[in-house]
């Protein structure tokens, strides 16, 4: 399964070829307003942190403006004069003061940033992970689990220093170049004007520059997510045993390689963005002072050739020149912080993307809870079709749903209903085989039980509750599934069972054990219990997994269980420890088991034949074979007659339990 459904899913994610495109869904003004909304919570620190940095910025001017005030009135009161030492003293203890003033500030402002920062990508990703959970199964079968993760830490990490450092940067530089402005048009207007000329053109660079940086901070982070997707893909123990198996080493290798390289390549890109504008401004503000002096010099020899008293004393020059490189800082910088604001706004665009994306199986407004003690475990579908191929907006994907297994093999059309218009119903207790061939629709029936998809049309209903009706996590209280893929997590056997009642006491986790068929096997693993099961549980042969993951829906005791029986081969042993755990699991609640061993077909009280997602019939074993129609078909091929117990992937389960592996060929 996994073809096609999650289109719109993978142009979300920005899959391979869709680099250069950035999806630019959110648009800029909510972009922004979303953006400072991630700051309300914190709106006292930002006001601080504001009001300090105003007045750190502004104190920044009163050292240039005194050194003016020194000049004139202390050092060079007037010429051949002695110096006013006792004002000059109290002069100079104020130019120490200051910059250590405002350096204690600093310390201060910093840890307040960092702190607002910090708890705004705190509070990012726990929104987009909660959002994540909430997502449903469509989402993640059309989304790589790598760019997934690469949204959560690459793309909030990469909004860091902007949180942090930029706005303050940004606010502090504004009021740095408003105040120096405005001590400079004091001091000299006309020097003011000389200086600021060539600002204008500098603006226009920077927007420029900031767009570039955009687009490349998106190729990016892009770039990031398939390095990641890349990684977990290949350094998985499915992917690299795939890779092993295949012998794909040097193709991996080299995938890696080149995604690697491109992302080197732009991450040098984004730092060269607007880089040339700073070396620009450097030179010209370095070259500033010297213009100035010889504008001063051109003016002062014009006033004395014309009789004029001097207004420009040797303090006005040197104090504005010191003004004018402060200029520089502050206008570097904002240039800089705009162009990599723009580059973050790719980042926030990214992570917007991912929470502003619907769920799509929510609980309705009057959603009842199901009472796990009171449900009897009635299971009906009425009229019920599925598709895949719709999004989570409800908009049908336009390309036809490519089929697998039979359907494609015997050329038949694409059909675009994985479900169509079944009817079924279960009754509590009862146990119930789905049987059909590979790709009828077993599957998507037992995922539409619970809940993981929603019907497109039609209900499930659970003792007569339509599913939508009732809150999407009672569900789960009440229905349990066991996969034929065993999923187990890194962890202890303890915790993975206690995966399914958290407050299991140490007796209730041995009886679900026992009950499963595996503790005599988890006491013997080294730490028994507390043993860990190795990622995903490889370190566990598949029966075990099997029985470990019974253990847990023992654990769970859900009213409704449904069962996709493993087609996986297993050695006798194995299996008819899975076969004992699973028969009184079944026991005294509603199954419903995609079945493909003949003893959970005999056992059946009702058997359901699909076919192409439609229900094309139902009955005992005795009544199906009995009609001679597609049952009795498969139970000729699959079971040959009933001497086959079940097919697996590399052999046959006879009857007598007794699993023969067979050379692939000969596997009809
Ligand atoms: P079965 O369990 O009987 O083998 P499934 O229920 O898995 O069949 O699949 C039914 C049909 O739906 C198949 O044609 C399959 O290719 C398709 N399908 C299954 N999962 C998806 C998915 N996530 N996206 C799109 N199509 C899917």
């Amino acid at each position: 399964m996994g073809h096609g459904g999650g289109r719109r899913w993978a142009h979300v994610g920005g899959s391979g070829d869709e680099h250069d495109k950035p999806s630019g869904r959110v648009p800029r003004r909510h972009l922004v307003r979303d953006i400072a909304r991630l700051f309300k919570p914190h709106r006292w620190g930002v006001t601080v942190i504001g009001l300090l940095v105003m007045f750190t910025a502004g104190l920044g001017v009163v050292n240039p403006i005194m050194i003016k005030v020194v000049f004139d009135t202390a050092l060079f009161r007037c010429s051949g004069c002695a110096p006013d030492l006792p004002r000059l003293y109290v002069l100079a203890g104020v130019m120490i003061a200051i910059p250590m003033i405002t350096g204690a500030i600093g310390i201060g402002q910093t840890y307040l940033t960092n702190r607002v920062g910090q708890r705004v990508m705190e509070d990012l990703r726990n929104r987009l992970y909660a959002h994540l959970q909430g997502m449903s199964l469509r989402f993640f079968t059309g989304t790589r689990t790598g760019e997934i993760q690469s949204r959560l830490t690459n793309d909030v990490g990469g909004i860091q220093s902007v949180v942090t450092d930029t706005a303050t940067s940004l606010l502090s530089n504004v009021v740095t170049l408003l105040s120096t402005v405005i001590a400079m048009t004091v001091i000299s207007w006309q020097l003011t004007v000389l200086s600021l000329a060539i600002t204008p053109l500098f603006v226009w660079y920077t927007y420029r520059a900031g767009a570039v940086r955009r687009k490349v901070t998106a190729q990016a982070q892009q770039s990031k997510a398939e390095m990641s997707a890349i990684t977990e893909e290949t350094l998985s123990v499915s992917g690299i045993l795939l890779s092993k198996v295949f012998g794909r080493r040097r193709e991996e290798l080299k995938r890696f390689r080149e995604e690697n390289h491109r992302l080197a390549d732009l991450a040098i890109r984004q730092e060269m963005v607007g880089r040339t504008l700073f070396a620009v401004i450097g030179t010209f503000f370095s070259g500033m002072p010297a213009l100035v002096y010889l504008v001063a010099g051109l003016v002062v020899s014009y006033d004395v050739t014309h009789g004029i008293t001097a207004g420009i004393t040797a303090g006005t020059i040197v104090a504005f020149t010191t003004l004018q490189s402060r200029l520089f800082f502050p206008i570097g910088s904002m240039l800089q912080v705009s162009v990599e604001v723009q580059g973050s706004l790719a980042l926030f665009e990214r992570i917007f993307e991912y929470l502003q994306m619907p769920h799509d199986i929510v609980d309705a407004p009057d959603a009842q809870r199901l009472d796990p003690a009171a449900v009897r475990g009635d299971v009906r579908l009425d009229r019920v079709s599925f598709r895949y191929d719709r999004n989570a907006f409800g908009e049908i994907e336009p390309a036809p749903l490519a089929v697998s297994g039979a359907d494609g093999a015997d050329g038949e059309a694409p059909r675009a209903w994985a479900i169509d218009d079944v009817t079924l119903e279960v009754r509590p207790g009862q146990l119930a085989a789905i049987v059909g061939p590979s790709g009828a629709g077993k599957t998507t029936i037992s995922y539409l039980i619970p809940r993981l998809y929603d019907v497109t049309s039609g209900t499930v209903l659970i003792d007569g509750n339509d599913v939508r009706d009732v809150a999407v996590d009672s569900i789960s209280d009440v229905v349990a599934m066991v996969t034929q893929e065993t999923y187990l997590f890194h962890a202890s056997v303890r915790r993975n069972l206690l995966y399914a009642k958290p407050d299991a006491t140490q007796a209730e986790l041995e009886a679900a054990a026992r009950a499963a068929f595996i503790h005599d096997r988890i006491v013997e693993l080294e730490s028994g219990y507390d043993t860990l099961v190795g990622e995903r549980g490889y370190r566990m042969s598949g029966g075990e997994k099997q029985r470990l993951a019974i253990a847990r829906v023992v654990l769970k005791a859900p009213r409704v269980l449904i069962l996709d029986e493993a087609t996986s081969a297993l050695d006798t042993t194995s299996e008819r420890l899975v076969q004992a755990a699973l028969q009184p699991l079944m026991r005294g609640r509603t199954t419903i088991a995609i079945a493909h061993r003949l003893s959970t077909i005999l056992a059946a009280d009702v058997i359901f034949v699909i076919d192409r997602g439609r229900l094309v019939e139902q009955g005992t074993h005795a009544e199906l074979v009995e009609r001679s129609g597609l049952y009795a078909q498969l139970y000729e091929q699959q079971f040959h007659g009933g001497r086959i117990e079940a097919e697996c992937e590399d052999g046959v389960v006879l009857s007598t339990g007794e699993v023969i592996h067979a050379p692939a060929e000969t596997v009809a």
